[in-house]
């Protein structure tokens, strides 16, 4: 029976494996699953699979807008080890080197497949470039059949990507056949098995088209619905709200729903804070790495060069060859404090040196090339360089660190802990002192059986929902989630004959989904300004609460990205009282319902991330925050795992800390 706005048709379905999000990882999963079902079928075993989207797969998640560079090729001559060092300099030297490891001796593969499918790479053929514009129609594939990949950095390499989402997308759906994906469905929570506390048995969320509620049962799942963003007050203001670097539709629905199932979360301190164009968000990669700009303040000085003593107090990811990204920051932001800004990225030297060895016509290309970065990624960009009359050969642009995000696959590590691969060395028991303090019903080690399956049994993550690791980029987040689709398949086979119970009823579920339409029905009439009510709050007005709390106390924008464990109380105590107001948001409709619970979600990941800041006694991000009651990267007490986890029924965090070990080598 069709539903109504405030009486949703509800629609239940037993499937063996979902997947939660259409975005990078979920597409690998959904490309890779198919012939792992076919396997298992083989074996007798049939496996039913489902992806929910809260978007179109065609253009969600973070690739949405495309993207100009693939971040993580290793290529043949290059070694997964290297790949693994440097992703632990660029994160201060704390993730999980099984993760980064495994994933850079996999990952060329969906490489190769995004080209197979029609994403034009760019490469160079005995010394002559060819870009998506000048590949010769008779074509050819350039990572398999020769030719070098043009490189944008040692792990980077350059595509015309506008519509690297579609591509990606379009396999995934011919693999996983259209009658198994339902978009524009958002999912609330995980529900718990009523037999077995640990264990996932389902899920629920509403359609965010249609009056309809949906209730899944499963063996196993695959949360992916990326990172968090918004849950900082942005820089973007007025007209520009909605703007920012990574997407705002990335909110936090990962982290919170794998928290309140009980899986343990890591390194949520972790955030992200990139330097990037002012007012457009657009990307500076290109601009850096192939165009060799450099960053300058207001003065012309180079501060890299200039403030570089200050990267020797920070040993020894300050003096790698390329130091940490948080420490790049750090130096910009010295600049700022001391109010030598703004900072500019000198596109006019950059072109006019360009010039200088190169031909007009392949000046000219260069030129169209750094428009097509911005158009590629981020056409906003292209509308601030023309609205501000900028020409980059004439005039430079503004950089400025952005709000704060959270993410797990590209410079960032926050994320869900998850098992690792098991030839690669990794601890299977826990070696720390403060071992004690990890809850007993945790796994040990770093591998308990299952690639990216969660602490929660049959709960698995990837891309962004990988904590630890980070730098896997578009390309990474693909890999790991055909790295689950072959494990959530083995974990299914294993489970063949467990039976999902959902620990609540279905009753109850739905009236907690559509709790905040009810009270926008019932108290809607007590005013006539419908924004006004003494009886609820919008989702908006919250959010607002939500971002001013986080910006002033939490090392946002507002103090310069500085804190001290004072400031974390207060916070803790706002945020408590947030939690408990967000039970009062109204819903006028289906938008205000996904917004709703979208700003739910960046609660409980806002609150991880504090928790996690107040529980490290340092500042292991120096750029990115700053606890300035202990301003320091201690790498006697604190060069370990921030690990936690959440208990739904207390609403309360434990924190601890989980050994690390180096597994490749640092010293080379
Ligand atoms: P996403 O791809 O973000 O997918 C998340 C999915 O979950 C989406 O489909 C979303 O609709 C869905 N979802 C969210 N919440 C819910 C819910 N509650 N219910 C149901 N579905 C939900 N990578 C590179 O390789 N090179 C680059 O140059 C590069 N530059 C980047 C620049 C920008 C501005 C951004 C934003 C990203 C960039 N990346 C780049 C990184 C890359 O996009 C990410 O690493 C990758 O997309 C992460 O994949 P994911 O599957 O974890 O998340």
């Amino acid at each position: 029976m069709a539903g109504t706005f405030g009486n949703p048709e509800v629609v239940q379905e037993e499937v063996d494996i979902l997947i939660i999000g259409g975005g990078m990882a979920a597409c690998g999963a959904a490309y890779e699953i198919m012939p792992w079902i076919g396997a298992a079928k083989e074996a007798g075993v049939d496996i039913t699979v489902k992806l929910v989207d809260k978007a179109a797969m065609d253009r969600s998640g973070a690739v949405a807008q495309g993207l100009s560079a693939i971040n993580t090729y290793i290529g043949p001559n290059q070694d997964p080890a290297d790949y693994a060092r440097m992703v632990s300099n660029d994160l201060m030297g704390i993730t999980r080197d099984d993760l980064a490891y495994d994933l850079g001796r996999n990952v060329d593969d969906s490489v190769h497949l995004f080209e197979e499918w029609g994403l034009p790479i760019w490469k160079t053929v005995n010394g002559e470039r060819f870009d998506g514009a000048t590949w010769p129609k008779e074509g050819g594939k350039l990572l398999k059949d020769g030719g070098d990949p043009v490189r944008s950095g040692k792990w980077q390499i350059m595509i015309n990507g506008e519509s690297y989402k579609w591509i990606v997308a379009e396999a995934a759906k011919k693999a996983l056949g259209s009658d198994n994906i339902q978009e524009r469905v958002f999912i609330v929570k995980l529900v718990n098995d009523a037999n077995d506390k640990n264990r996932v048995a389902g899920a629920v969320g509403f359609s965010t088209r249609e009056d309809k509620v949906y209730v899944y049962k499963f063996k196993a799942c695959l949360l992916v619905a990326g990172g968090c963003v918004n849950i900082f007050r942005p820089r973007s203001v007025g007209e520009g709200q909605g703007r920012a670097w990574y997407p705002v539709w990335n909110a936090g629905s990962t982290y919170t729903m794998a928290a309140e199932a009980g899986a343990e979360l890591t390194m949520m301190e972790n955030r992200f804070v990139p330097a990037r164009f002012k007012d457009g968000y657009g990307p500076v990669g290109a601009w850096f790495l192939l165009f060799k700009a450099q960053a300058t303040n207001a003065y012309g000085e180079v501060y890299m060069t200039k403030n570089k003593e200050l990267l020797n107090d920070y040993p020894p990811y300050g003096q790698a060859a390329v130091p940490a990204s948080c420490l790049r920051n750090h130096l910009m932001l010295k600049e700022m404090k001391e109010g030598r800004g703004p900072i500019y990225m000198d596109t006019v030297t950059a072109l006019a040196k360009l010039r200088e060895t190169l031909s007009p016509r392949e000046v000219k290309h260069l030129e169209a090339e750094a428009w097509e970065d911005f158009l590629d990624m981020c056409i906003g960009q292209c509308g601030i360089w023309v609205g501000e009359n900028i020409e980059p050969e004439k005039k430079n642009s503004e950089l400025m660190p952005t709000e704060p995000y959270l993410l797990g696959s590209h410079s960032g590590c926050c994320g869900i802990w998850a098992s690792g691969p098991d030839d690669v060395g990794a601890p299977t028991t826990e070696e720390h002192p403060d071992a004690a303090l990890i809850p007993a019903h945790l796994p040990q080690g770093w591998n308990w059986g299952y690639r990216s399956m969660t602490t929660v049994r049959g709960l698995f993550t990837a891309g962004d929902g990988v904590g630890a690791s980070g730098h896997k980029f578009s390309s990474g987040s693909h890999t790991e989630g055909r790295m689950c689709a072959q494990s959530m398949v083995k974990f299914v086979m294993d489970n063949k004959d467990w039976v999902p119970t959902l620990d609540t009823s279905v009753e109850a579920l739905v009236e907690e989904i559509y709790r905040p339409v009810r009270t926008f029905l019932e108290h809607k009439d007590y005013t006539t300004a419908i924004d006004v009510n003494p009886h609820y709050i919008t989702p908006r007005m919250l959010q607002f609460r939500l971002q001013k709390i986080m910006d002033e106390y939490v090392a946002g924008v507002a103090t310069y990205y500085t804190t001290n464990g004072h400031m974390l109380a207060v916070a803790e105590e706002k945020l408590g009282m947030l939690k408990e107001d967000a039970m009062k948001m109204r819903a006028k409709d289906l938008h205000e319902l996904l917004r709703a619970w979208e700003n739910y979600h960046r609660i409980l990941t806002a609150e991880a991330h504090m928790k996690h800041i107040q529980f490290r006694k340092e500042s292991r991000y120096p750029g990115f925050y700053y606890r300035m009651d202990y301003n320091l990267v201690d790498e006697e007490n604190w060069h370990c795992f921030v690990n936690s986890v959440y208990d739904k029924e207390t609403k309360t965090w434990t924190v601890f800390k989980r050994a690390h070990k180096d597994l490749v080598d640092k010293s080379k």
